[in-house]
């Protein structure tokens, strides 16, 4: 067997020993990376990025994104209890910040770190907007979807095997840098794949109307976010959430099936 076929096939075999449950699907995913491994590299880079930024505090809008945060941190605590996922989020340290920039971005590093740009505010067009895009960027971390990236990245560099033995805290702050590019260059994070996605904006739609936000503002947030790519400087945020008919489409027609899982929390009326 020859070396890079032998890779494969322990990668293989660690595939299954080192996996995790994303609870909204059920499924098995990748996770060479633990959570205990996982948070403090992204806490740090967290804290790091607000101090070499300009971090709003004390305004309408800051105390917004954090009363978003919170009523869609519980909201999802809510869900994941009601469906035998109590614990989930025990090492999670929420934190929502509105950084000064103009920039149309917004994003959650794993254990529920969140920075909101100035840049995003108009496009998001008040508190709805901002649930539906808080909701999104929450489900990428609640599914586990940067720990599947980092642990194709270990495969990809055949670090899975020795990191399933010792992953070395210096391989680990490499890749985590590769797959978020906060330390580096936070524009140059990569894209997650059309599935997650999805899976991003189905989770996402329901959280936020279990938090009693109107999922209907989905459908209407991308339809901005697309009339603003036609302008002279594309929303950053599109270069890793292409927006297009489908997925407007789809948002429009889950709203129903968001609605209809936020009244088994007893939320009925969404604003
Ligand atoms: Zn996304």
């Amino acid at each position: 067997m020859n070396y890079r076929k032998s890779i494969v096939a322990l990668g293989t075999v660690l595939l299954f020993l080192s996996c995790a449950t994303n609870p909204f699907t059920g499924k098995k995913t990748m996770a060479f990376v633990s959570n205990d491994q996982l948070f403090p590299s992204s806490f740090s880079q967290y804290d790091q990025f607000l101090t070499e930024n300009k971090v709003v505090t004390g305004t309408a809008d800051a105390e917004m994104i954090k009363r978003v945060g919170q009523r869609i941190a519980v909201a999802a605590e809510r869900w994941l209890n009601a469906n035998g996922y109590e614990g989930y989020l025990k090492d999670y340290q929420w934190e929502y910040n509105l950084v000064n920039d103009e920039t149309v971005n917004a994003w959650c590093m794993p254990g529920g770190k969140i920075v909101f740009y100035t840049g995003i505010l108009p496009i998001a067009n008040g508190e709805t907007g901002v649930a539906a895009i808080m909701g999104h960027e929450v489900s990428h971390a609640l599914a586990n979807h940067g720990q599947q990236r980092m642990s194709a990245a270990y495969i990809q560099q055949g670090l899975a095997v020795a990191g399933n033995f010792a992953i070395k805290d210096e391989q680990t702050r490499n890749i985590f840098n590769q797959s978020y590019g906060i330390g580096s260059n936070v524009l140059g994070m990569l894209p997650f794949s059309r599935s997650h996605e999805t899976q991003a904006d189905e989770i996402g739609q329901m959280i936020m109307a279990i938090a009693g936000y109107n999922p209907d503002e989905c459908a209407e947030l991308w339809k901005r976010m697309q009339a603003q790519s036609g302008g002279q400087a594309p929303p950053e945020f599109l270069s890793t959430h292409p927006s297009n008919e489908t997925r407007i489409a789809n948002l429009t027609k889950n709203a129903a099936k968001a609605k209809a899982e936020a009244k088994k929390f007893g939320v009925t009326s969404f604003k």
